[in-house]
């Protein structure tokens, strides 16, 4: 019989809050490898017993068949300094918390296809503001410390219901082990607010007061993933000259968000590079040609310029504003001009807003955290669309949200 091996492996790269765990396992499991795997601060740890030549291709499938949006940058064997326990199968361990942190945090990502069809459907996640799998959801946001475990983020004041502890402990479940699992009956809710937090209304109806707000003529700020947005109706000249007034941004181009593509095709011409952008899981605000037969007021949206900023929904909580409201929705930063503090109160703004984010808009990126999710537009920090869009259109960038 072929001796068995012990090999640890350090694995770096975007392999933390990404489901990576989970797929370590089923391929352990697929592949009879016996061991365990953890999260530390410098990445994922894994201890792997079976034979050399299993090993050789356990490790060769995790370095080139990961699923998005894993990133796997190397995988280092590691000396063993103590005797490991006699241990068969294959199971994702508590993480260590070691005094040396390289791991860098994992962005946060807009919501993914099969996350925004439950949203939509029937079953006990629709119209859930705060859904979320291994997939998609916000990481850096809200992330308070690495390793990424829900303890150490703001879901840590929520403990998780029956329900989903089933789906977390089912390795056939796309939520097994997915740190930000919650469902209505166990997550944060939703809250319709005056500026200073007396509510409006209950959790329940949040979400249709914040819409009637908006198609009434009225300014929401949403605190989602990152800080605050200043949301509105885009396709009213008034009620956006409204918002430049308060922001006190006479000039500076505004973004529209919209639910999908097929809505920014009725207002905005959209090449296949641009779709790509506008549907990546970073969800950057991309500048489009607008279309001479669409209905919004450019003058007032982007002054003198003949592109217009746009972005598909970057949470859950955007996507069901931005499908609930008549069209288009401008989406700004809620700071001033200048100004590092949320836009203050005023009779016509309410604000709907969760629990979820650990800083507020404006804040520095943290030490240690490889992106910066602050909600805002900012216009001088384009970045670029792939090469070969660059060529076929000039006028085509995206900038980060
Ligand atoms: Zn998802
Ligand atoms: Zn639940």
């Amino acid at each position: 019989m072929t001796a068995r091996e012990h090999r640890r492996l350090l694995v770096t790269g975007r392999v933390q809050g990404v489901g990576f765990r989970p797929f370590v396992l089923r391929t352990a499991t697929a592949l009879g490898v016996d061991g365990a795997v953890r999260n530390d601060g410098a990445g994922v740890v894994i201890d792997a017993v079976g034979v050399g030549a299993v090993l050789d291709r356990f490790v060769r499938l995790l370095r080139d068949a990961p699923p998005a949006p894993i990133v796997v940058d190397a995988v280092r064997t590691v000396s063993v300094t103590e005797a490991r326990p006699p241990q068969l199968g294959f199971h994702i361990v508590a993480s260590a918390l070691t005094t040396t942190v390289t791991q860098v945090c994992a962005p946060d990502f807009a919501p993914c296809p099969e996350c925004l069809a439950e949203l939509v459907g029937t079953g006990r996640r629709a119209g859930f503001a705060h859904i979320a799998c291994s997939a998609c959801g916000p990481r850096h946001a809200i992330t308070r410390a690495l390793p990424f475990d829900r303890e150490r983020t703001t879901m840590g004041g929520f403990p998780v219901c029956a329900e989903c502890a089933r789906e977390y402990g089912d390795p056939a479940d796309r939520r097994y082990h997915a740190q930000l699992i919650a469902c209505p009956a166990c997550g944060p809710r939703l809250a319709f607010t005056t500026m200073d937090a007396t509510p409006l209304t209950g959790a329940e109806t949040a979400l249709a007061q914040c819409l009637e707000r908006i198609a009434s003529g009225g300014i929401v700020a949403v605190k989602g993933v990152g800080g605050f947005l200043l949301v509105c109706d885009a396709t009213r000249a008034e009620v956006v000259a409204d918002l430049r007034r308060r922001k006190r941004r006479p000039l500076k181009p505004l973004a529209c968000l919209m639910p999908d593509v097929a809505a920014v095709r009725a207002h905005c011409h959209v090449a296949d590079d641009e779709r790509r952008a506008l549907e990546s899981s970073a969800a950057p605000i991309v500048l489009l040609g607008v279309r001479p037969d669409g209905r919004l007021p450019l003058d007032q949206l982007a002054p003198g310029l003949d592109v217009l900023g746009v972005m598909l929904p970057a949470s859950p909580l955007l996507y069901l504003l931005a499908r609930g409201a008549a069209g288009p929705l401008v989406a700004t930063s809620a700071n001033h001009a200048g100004s590092l503090s949320p836009m203050r109160s005023s009779p016509t703004t309410g604000r709907c807003w969760s629990h979820r984010t650990t800083r507020s808009c404006g804040s520095p990126p943290r030490r240690g955290c490889a992106s910066w999710s602050v909600v805002g537009v900012d216009w001088r920090r384009p970045v670029p669309m792939p090469r070969s869009s660059r060529r076929r259109r000039r006028s085509s960038r995206s900038v980060r949200t």
